[in-house]
């Protein structure tokens, strides 16, 4: 599979490639001291390739966003027919176009009854600041000024601007970054498998009393609103319990606090229903959407908005600001498109139905001494990877190595926080390519040793 590292792209070799990368891009999230690029090419289904032709199995939907799989020859041309017709135009004021109406229309139509209206974004981050906006603003034009707190929870992760990195778990995005987005209050999330969190309580009842102590102390005539994953993703696919939701949503109700569903990772199939909230019962205020609306071919994302706040808010169809992109004519056709191809190749029932084999394959690894827990909810699934299965705590070192082992070793890429791997790979996975997936994994995960090292 892997060819000569002479390969030509536009005349330069990988070498030059990875040179000029390491000289010229400023990398996200790039460990100290590594010079290594893996430099990406091509992508087709559940595989992308590199500039050696060296091909991978994408096990992390790239960052749990492609829906319909790498390389649809039909969201290509959905995108050149709009450009062709009308490529860009904003929607400000009075100004709008057919495909956002379109969209608009099929989003709401999908939605949770009640959420009826929808503020368009480019990203999640850009939803997580709207939402937070819409929330405080909400507040202040029925009189509620002070009601200015957000609730959050340890670990979440919200994205990377300030309102919405304020809002984020990890101390990483505020420590260093001066002052951030303040009144904001970070719970326990409710992750059964990390036992240790709730004192030997019931996760549930724990949370559920947290919050209240918090609203409590804090004041509800001081809260706006609290945001929350449905299902957490960077966390590793933390499923709560069935009971988290509906009692946490009570709770917020009785105090007039808004609830935001940051359903970023958690739309349009993922957990195999076109949003996570409908596994829960709950119907949000706001809802925020972005990564699986376009399957990431474009950026692209919906925040959508219960009636009653959004006549509050907007005043006969109104938001005070927007971003340029909001309402994107090129972006709202490819989001059609990729719905059109999640809704006619039923990838929905093909989460649920692949996610559950592909679960019961990775459950095998459990024999293994550092498997400590498999958890999943579609094609949304975690190996949490432990020192000792007794107490449950982490690999030393984190997860990292692993992940880079697999990508070396077994040609499987996944994304990895210090907990766990993370695999969610496209909706369009079928079960020989999940099965592939678990032997691959087990090829590296039976020589890991619970020291945090692939032997
Ligand atoms: N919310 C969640 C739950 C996410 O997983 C992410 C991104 N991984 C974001 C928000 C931020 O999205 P973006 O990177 O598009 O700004």
């Amino acid at each position: 599979m892997t060819a000569s590292i002479d390969a030509p792209h536009r005349g330069r070799t990988t070498a030059e490639l990875v040179r000029q990368d390491r000289e010229r891009i400023l990398h996200p999230l790039l460990p100290e001291g590594r010079d290594d690029r893996t430099v990406l090419v091509g992508g087709a289904g559940c595989r992308v390739r590199d500039a050696d032709g060296r091909e991978y199995l994408d096990a992390s939907a790239v960052l749990g966003l492609m829906q319909v799989g790498h390389g649809r020859r039909e969201i290509a041309e959905a995108a050149a027919a709009q450009m062709s017709a009308l490529d860009c135009f904003h929607t400000w004021g009075t100004i709008t176009n057919d495909k956002a109406i379109e969209l608009a229309v099929r989003l709401t139509d999908l939605a949770p009854a009640g959420l009826d209206r929808v503020f368009f974004t480019s990203g999640g981050a850009e939803g997580n600041e709207i939402a937070l906006r819409m929330a405080r603003y909400y507040h202040h034009r029925r009189g509620a000024s002070e009601r200015t707190w957000i609730l959050s929870r340890h670990s979440a992760y919200h994205g990377i601007g300030y309102g919405s990195g304020s809002l984020s778990g990890s101390p990483l995005y505020r420590e260093g970054f001066g002052p951030v987005v303040p009144d904001v209050h970070f719970l326990t999330p409710p992750h059964p498998y990390q036992r240790s969190l709730y004192d030997g309580a019931d996760p549930t009842d724990f949370c559920v009393r947290e919050l209240e102590a918090a609203i409590e102390r804090i004041g509800a005539h001081r809260i706006a609103a609290m945001i929350g994953e449905p299902v957490m993703g960077g966390y590793g696919a933390v499923v709560p319990p069935p009971d988290y939701w509906p009692r946490v949503a009570e709770v917020l109700r009785r105090h007039g606090i808004l609830l935001i569903f940051d359903e970023v990772v958690t739309a349009f199939g993922r957990t195999g229903r076109w949003f996570g909230a409908e596994h829960f019962g709950v119907v949000p205020d706001v809802l925020v959407t972005a990564k699986g609306i376009t399957s990431g071919y474009v950026p692209h994302g919906a925040v959508l908005v219960r009636e009653e706040v959004a006549e509050v808010i907007g005043q006969g169809g109104g938001f005070p600001i927007g971003y340029t992109y909001t309402g994107h004519p090129t972006a709202c056709a490819v989001a059609l498109a990729n719905l059109d191809i999640i809704e006619r190749e039923s990838l929905l029932d093909n989460a649920t139905a692949v996610g559950g084999h592909l679960a019961a394959g990775l459950r095998t690894l459990l024999d293994l001494p550092a498997v400590g827990d498999v958890r999943q909810i579609g094609l949304m699934l975690a190996v949490q990877l432990v020192s000792d299965k007794q107490t449950r705590e982490d690999l030393p070192g984190g997860t990292l190595r692993v992940a880079d082992r697999l990508r070396e070793d077994a040609g499987i890429v996944v994304r990895n926080n210090p907990h766990a791997l993370i695999v969610a790979p496209p909706l369009v996975i079928d079960r020989a390519t999940a099965d592939e997936l678990v032997d691959g994994m087990r090829s590296v995960l039976e020589r890991l040793g619970t020291d945090g090292v692939v032997h």
